[in-house]
């Protein structure tokens, strides 16, 4: 058995615009929508444009990724018909076109997406959006600044971040190739549909109704019924597995389906640029209550400039928080460095009178601030009155010590110089050991401790 399609197509003006700038296409493996933008004349034009060319590679294909490939060289001469149509017809500038194309090859289906148009897969019963809205509040949403239901009724969810037209040269299109199996359904639809009717309900009427057409027809009324403030295009395709291939004859709907009339109407439209400064290829989709002014698809300029601004000092607000988190890292080496520091001075001993008798503290003779960096280590029996004078000069000023058992020699022989009744000949009890006193230079009398350099 082969794998088969069955499909559907359908577009709707819609209840507010005056034309369809919609275009969709139903054939034997391609199925797209587009959704045309560029006010007066131009919306049409362009969606109408790039499905026909589109149109064109439609048929079999030995892989998936052939298919892939055919749909983007399809896409960038598409791209390549606005850029030379605008330029024969300068009142067309501006115009653009959303796409979302797919192309089923066996049991793979090939993607190509740029825009807000969607692509849809119901399977076992629940839809899942394949294609992702190449918006600007996308955006908003994907970094995390609004919340998907924010986006929804966002002021400047019409914003257009990607699409085909004369303004970018290499437009940026998504291309994937996902598997597809009998029972899949595949929708694609313009923002008509999926701006203007909830998720779940589309959902509903995709599982509910069995027939293509019948599925098709039945998300337009559900778009009509919600008011229908833009033009509404629908494909729906079936994956079928089947003993015969059936016979298709492509179905186009939409601006596609009309013959292209190109309005020769420079001195009225003048040549507006729709892109915004700084931001290539951004446009207004056009999405409110229809109007065919410019001024409807005229950027809001202020509007697009607060939310830059706004942008720009959420990224002044990281930049902020990016510095605070640099002054805290140096911060914490600092006190790190300081509490190494610290712990190099307790490594440290000394020999000096503590109540009058001699003493081992740890540390170094300093303090920083309040806090001392040395105590009492070990205190000893030996007084140092029993001293002789000139060894009482030493622990007056403390004798260094760089290990607890040089302190401990050091005591020693202050015990030992002491048992001799303070009638010691004055040898030097730190030699050796960096004793902070100078033997050749007699210390002062006080104060005690403290003194030594
Ligand atoms: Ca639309």
């Amino acid at each position: 058995m082969a794998i088969v399609t069955v499909s559907a197509a359908a577009s709707h003006v819609g209840k507010i615009r005056s034309n369809n700038q919609d275009s969709g296409f139903a054939g034997e493996t391609l199925f797209a929508v587009a959704d045309g933008m560029g006010g007066h004349a131009g919306g049409d034009v362009a969606s109408a444009l790039a499905l026909n060319r589109l149109a064109e590679i439609d048929g079999q294909y030995n892989s998936a990724v052939d298919a892939e490939f055919a749909l983007q060289e399809a896409i960038v001469a598409a791209n390549a018909v606005l850029t030379e149509t605008v330029y024969e017809h300068p009142e067309l500038t501006g115009m653009g076109t959303t796409l979302s194309a797919l192309v089923r090859v066996g049991h793979s289906v090939a993607l190509a997406h740029i825009g807000d148009s969607r692509v849809y897969r119901l399977r076992d019963d629940v839809l899942t959006q394949i294609t992702v809205d190449h918006t600007f509040v996308q955006r908003l949403v994907d970094s995390g600044r609004i919340t998907a239901e924010e986006a929804k009724t966002h002021p400047r969810r019409s914003v257009l971040m990607r699409v085909l037209g004369d303004v970018d040269a290499a437009p940026e299109v998504d291309l994937q190739v996902m598997d597809t199996r009998p029972g899949d359904r595949w929708m694609l639809c313009s923002d008509g549909l999926s701006g203007v009717v909830e998720r779940d309900d589309i959902e509903k009427i995709l599982k509910n109704t069995i027939a293509p057409r019948d599925a098709a027809n039945a998300l337009i009324k559900e778009s009509l019924d919600h008011g229908a403030p833009d033009n509404v295009t629908v494909v729906v395709v079936d994956v079928h597995q089947s003993f015969e291939t059936p016979e298709v004859t492509p179905v186009v709907v939409g601006s596609a389906a009309q013959p292209i009339a190109f309005e020769q109407t420079t001195g009225r439209r003048t040549t507006r640029m729709t892109s915004i400064p700084g931001i290539p290829g951004l446009r207004l989709h056009p999405r409110g209550p229809a109007s065919t002014e410019p001024s409807h698809f005229e950027p809001e300029s202020d509007d697009y400039l607060d939310e830059l601004i706004e942008e720009d000092r959420r990224r002044s607000r990281r930049r902020k928080v990016t510095w605070l988190v640099g002054v805290l890292v140096v911060l914490a080496l600092i006190a790190a460095g300081l509490y190494a520091g610290y712990r190099w001075t307790q490594t440290r001993y000394y020999v000096g009178a503590s109540n009058g008798s001699v003493a081992i503290f740890q540390g170094v003779q300093q303090s920083v601030g309040p806090i001392e960096l040395s105590h009492v280590f070990q205190e000893t029996d030996i007084p140092t009155d029993a001293l002789p004078p000139f060894n009482q000069r030493q622990v007056e000023n403390t004798i260094s010590a760089d290990s607890v058992t040089a302190a401990l020699e050091i005591v020693k022989r202050l015990s030992d110089a002491a048992a001799e009744g303070g009638t010691g000949d004055g040898t030097d009890a730190g030699t050796g050991t960096g004793t902070s006193t100078n033997p050749a230079t007699p210390p002062p009398t006080s104060p005690p401790t403290g003194a030594a350099p």
